[in-house]
């Protein structure tokens, strides 16, 4: 790992991502939006935060960071008299998990896929700092659902994608989609091989959320470039599954023409993706690295 690498992956990890994302996502103050039914989204600072506010149940997707998941917890408390039934983590980031202890003891019950305490685990180990101890308490390995209220709220893993532990989040009477981290919407994503990231596994997610809920539902997305925005349609899963599959082919024809790691990654943007983002904590040599040592080591 270089030095780049290594202080992005310190940052991300041990400071909760709170370098690289504060820049790009601070907002003074967080913002609500409805989308359907009860069913809605937060941004402040970090991953975007689903929420279900109804008369007889609120729950919560994410938890950014201490200090906005408060100010989210105490929104929501505005549109519902019910205590906070559940709190779900798409993955174990930091920018998604950080507000954890804001909602332990608080949230009666804690979701994730089986492998995010231990990926959380691994985080704690590898900071420097105290770390996040509030785990989820409940965890599941394919699929979890829960009746709330008069909405239904669905968890399934798909296999590797941005982590080894991503979930796809589903309201199904409102038909709202929370997809994690597994969209940067028209971004260059970060790709968490270490925590057993795949991109080849990635694309196949995709291709199969796509195909599996409704044409019309509305998909809710971790992180976004600010002129799209962080909500979209299948439309949008199609454009995160090409770049992924651009930067795969690009690596590959570098492999087989027979091209050095270095040469193929030497690459700021890829032509027919020149309106996404490309920040620099995590760059496309990144995720050209991250395909190139896919390709060749799997
Ligand atoms: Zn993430």
């Amino acid at each position: 790992m270089d030095r780049r690498q290594f202080l992005f992956h310190s940052s991300m990890l041990a400071a909760g991502a709170a370098l690289p994302f504060k820049s790009l996502f601070a907002n003074n103050q967080g913002r609500f939006k409805t989308l359907r039914r009860n069913v809605g989204y937060f941004t402040e600072r970090g991953g975007t935060i689903g929420w279900l506010a109804s008369p007889d149940a609120m729950a919560v997707i994410d938890s950014q960071y201490p200090k906005t998941a408060k100010n989210c917890l105490n929104g929501l408390r505005d549109k519902t008299d019910q205590p906070l039934n559940l709190l779900i983590n798409t993955h174990h980031h930091g920018d998604h998990t950080g507000g954890n202890p804001i909602f332990k003891g608080v949230a009666e019950k804690m979701i994730a896929h089986d492998n995010v305490p231990k990926l959380m685990q691994k985080a704690n180990k590898e900071s420097e700092g105290e770390g996040n101890t509030a785990f989820p308490d409940t965890t599941y390995s394919e699929s979890w659902e829960m009746d709330l209220g008069d909405e239904t709220i669905h968890a399934k893993y798909y296999g590797p994608g941005h982590t080894s532990g991503d979930s796809v989040v589903y309201f199904e009477q409102a038909n709202v989609v929370h997809m994690g981290d597994l969209v940067f919407n028209r971004m260059n994503p970060y790709t968490d091989r270490p925590s057993g990231a795949s991109m080849r596994s990635w694309i196949k997610i995709l291709s199969a959320v796509a195909d599996e809920y409704p044409s019309d539902a509305i998909y809710i997305f971790g992180h976004a470039k600010p002129e799209y925005g962080v909500t979209g349609n299948k439309d949008d899963l199609g454009v995160m599954e090409n770049y992924l599959s651009a930067v795969l082919n690009y690596a590959q024809k570098g492999i087989e023409q027979g091209l050095s790691k270095q040469e193929i990654t030497n690459k700021e943007t890829l032509e027919e993706f020149d309106h996404f983002l490309y920040a620099d904590f995590w760059t496309l040599s990144d995720n050209l690295g991250v395909a190139y040592e896919e390709l060749t080591q799997s």
